[in-house]
């Protein structure tokens, strides 16, 4: 009878925990608890670093993007630029151009008006040389000298002496390598076409 119950006694003492070891389960199941949430948090820290690190790449394809489309923007305005000046010289060049025929054109009308006038060509017309009139003809076209003096390129060619031009007029010599290449008067050329 003793027996019996000192047995009973023994198995309610094994099953009865002691308050050290309801304590002890009690902080492992709370221990567990935080590491649990501790996992939770990092997880969710993971997921939030990774969403930043996309956005942060989005964020710098965007910079990059927007660094590209600047640049476009400035060599195309730069293009539209040089495209407008091109077009703008061009028409300066043009409205030069027709101005120039103009001014040509009254010039020798004038200069006709002249010479009827004159009943005939002015002195500055005629080789003083050959005494015959200047032209538009590669022989008969006017050049100048370094002095000043025009004649005509026929008249040049004959005076070339070994590199040396000497002016009929003046007696200064021009050194030249080639007689084609005295400047041509425009002056008068211009009128006597
Ligand atoms: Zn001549
Ligand atoms: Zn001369």
């Amino acid at each position: 009878m003793v027996r019996r119950s000192a047995r009973i006694q023994y198995s309610g003492a094994q099953k009865k925990p002691s308050s050290d070891q309801i304590a002890a389960t009690a902080t492992v199941a709370k221990q567990a608890d935080e590491i649990k949430k501790l996992k939770t948090e990092l997880k969710e820290c993971k997921k939030e670093l990774k969403e930043k690190n996309q956005k942060n790449q989005l964020q710098m394809f965007n910079q990059k993007l927007e660094d590209h489309k600047k640049n476009l923007t400035e060599k195309m305005a730069d293009v539209m630029v040089r495209i407008g000046t091109k077009k703008e010289l061009e028409k300066e060049k043009k409205e030069v151009e027709e101005l120039k025929k103009k001014c040509l054109d009254m010039l020798k009308k004038k200069s006709n008006e002249a010479i009827e006038r004159n009943g005939g060509p002015f002195e500055w017309q005629i080789c003083s040389v050959c005494l015959e009139r200047f032209t538009e003809e590669d022989q008969h076209t006017p050049r100048v000298l370094k002095c000043g003096h025009t004649f005509c390129l026929g008249c040049i060619t004959k005076l070339w002496k070994s590199g040396d031009i000497k002016c009929p007029t003046c007696r200064e010599v021009m050194w030249c390598m080639n007689p084609a290449t005295v400047t041509k008067n425009f002056m008068i050329a211009d009128v006597s076409k």
